[in-house]
């Protein structure tokens, strides 16, 4: 399958990354509580309270890359007070169009902005926000150092970068199990609900690709973020990572 992307050139697994979230957009929701059972919505959550919005009128401007249909940044106005706001910005217009439906239909429009960006290259100024979260998708961008000096560009000194990402599971059972069900059970289910394997069949080989919780760490050191920490979750079938710009 050509889907073995370690060989391929960056700017090509880019592309296929764009193919593989244009296919799902429309099901990218209902697909996420599928397969990780409605995990995916408690990871969100933890993530919420290590980001800790402030209550009140103080103001507060949120990063959320890769941002998607935006549940990260709907879960942040939400659980913030008047003050806070944020942009979702998302490489992928279709993602982004569902993501805008959504706020709307929340009533959400006001406090959310949709923006295409690369996370590469981010068009936003310097110290422009008070914090940068990421969830489930930096292990899609071709060149995460890049990635993660960008982040750190646009966070106020002081700011928090927030990473959700998947993970090595460290649980002997579970290990087998989440082995079992992500090669084979994630890309049938993905053939039969969305009609197509192959998208699912890449989202499992870039969480196995995806660096170790030291090693993402140690990148994140490496951009420059200080107080960097890894927790992982749910039997490290993810990890948060947080870092600061100090
Ligand atoms: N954060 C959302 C969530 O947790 O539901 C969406 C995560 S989704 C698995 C990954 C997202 O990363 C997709 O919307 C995709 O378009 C986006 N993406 C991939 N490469 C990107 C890049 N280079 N810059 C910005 N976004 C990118």
């Amino acid at each position: 399958t050509h889907f073995g992307y370690r060989t391929v050139p960056l700017g090509e697994k880019q592309t296929l990354v764009d193919d593989v979230f244009h296919k799902v957009a429309k099901r990218y929701d209902i697909m996420n509580d599928l397969m990780s059972g409605g995990l995916h919505r408690a990871w969100k959550n933890v993530l919420i309270s290590k980001l800790r919005p402030p209550q009140g009128d103080r103001p507060f401007r949120l990063l959320d890359l890769a941002g998607g249909t935006g549940d990260v940044s709907f879960r942040a106005v939400t659980a913030g007070g008047t003050g806070t706001r944020a942009v979702v910005a998302d490489i992928n217009t279709e993602m982004l169009a569902v993501g805008r439906e959504r706020a709307e239909k929340r009533g959400l429009s006001d406090k959310v902005d949709f923006r295409e960006a690369n996370a590469e290259e981010l068009p936003f100024e310097d110290a422009s926000f008070d914090a940068v979260t990421i969830a489930f998708g930096i292990r899609n961008v071709p060149r995460i150092p890049l990635a993660l000096s960008e982040m750190r560009r646009v966070l106020k000194p002081g700011g928090q970068a927030l990473v959700l990402e998947f993970s090595k599971v460290d649980v002997p059972l579970l290990d087998k199990i989440y082995e079992f069900y992500s090669f084979r059970v994630i890309p049938e289910l993905g053939k039969r609900v969305a009609g197509d394997g192959e998208p699912y069949q890449y989202l499992v080989e870039s969480i196995r690709r995806f660096p170790a919780p030291d090693v993402f760490a140690q990148m994140m050191r490496t951009a420059g973020f200080a107080r960097v920490t890894a927790t992982p979750l749910t039997g490290g079938i993810v990890c948060l990572h947080s870092g600061y710009r100090i």
